[in-house]
């Protein structure tokens, strides 16, 4: 192999490595499930390297060139993806805080568990049922009128707001489970 065609396989190989990693890293649920899904994603990466460099050995530079350019361009998204479903912590749906660390789905914030684990126990088919049940408990409030779902923006233990976020409920709602409240008093 000459030099011109290390530098090819180089290429094909270390590239999609370093994206499976990356990859890997993201979609593990754990340290110890780490290792493994390295091994996995590492093996599928080099085995679609190779395919690539195999199936353009007789190209044109030209058309390598190409190949090359997409696998760096997969190999930038893919990192630009897991890089973000990677930030930690993650917003809490049902009070808006990036509250939420990784290895625990319990807020730091509201202590509310978003799972399907959860949606089940509460008997909810839908995940959103049980984001809207819960937002309407933790931000119900006697003054409803005061309510402000964006505020404060750094909470007291210092939880920041996600100002992407944004709540299933409306004031509408809390009014209502108010008028409701008061009924049936
Ligand atoms: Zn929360």
């Amino acid at each position: 192999m000459n030099k011109r065609e290390q530098v090819w396989l180089g290429i094909f190989l270390v590239i999609p490595l370093i994206t499976a990693k990356a990859f890997a890293d993201a979609f593990a649920p754990d340290e110890k499930m780490g290792f493994l899904y390295d091994i996995l994603f590492g093996f599928v990466g080099v085995l679609l390297g190779y395919a690539v460099y195999y199936f353009t050995k007789e190209a044109k530079t030209k058309v390598r060139g190409v190949f090359a350019g997409l696998v760096i361009i997969i190999f930038i998204l893919s990192i630009a993806f897991s890089t973000n479903s990677n930030a930690y912590p993650q917003t809490c749906q049902v009070c808006g805080y990036k509250a939420i660390e990784k290895n625990d789905p319990v807020c730091g914030h509201c202590f509310e568990e978003i799972s399907e684990e959860r949606m089940k126990e509460k008997g909810y088919n839908r995940i959103a049922e049980l984001v809207y049940a819960r937002q309407l408990y933790v931000f119900y409030q006697d003054s409803v009128e005061q309510v402000d779902f964006y505020k404060p923006e750094v909470s007291e233990d210092g939880y920041e707001k996600d100002k992407q976020w944004k709540p299933i409920i409306d004031k509408e709602d809390l009014l209502d489970l108010r008028n409701g409240i008061k009924a049936e008093k």
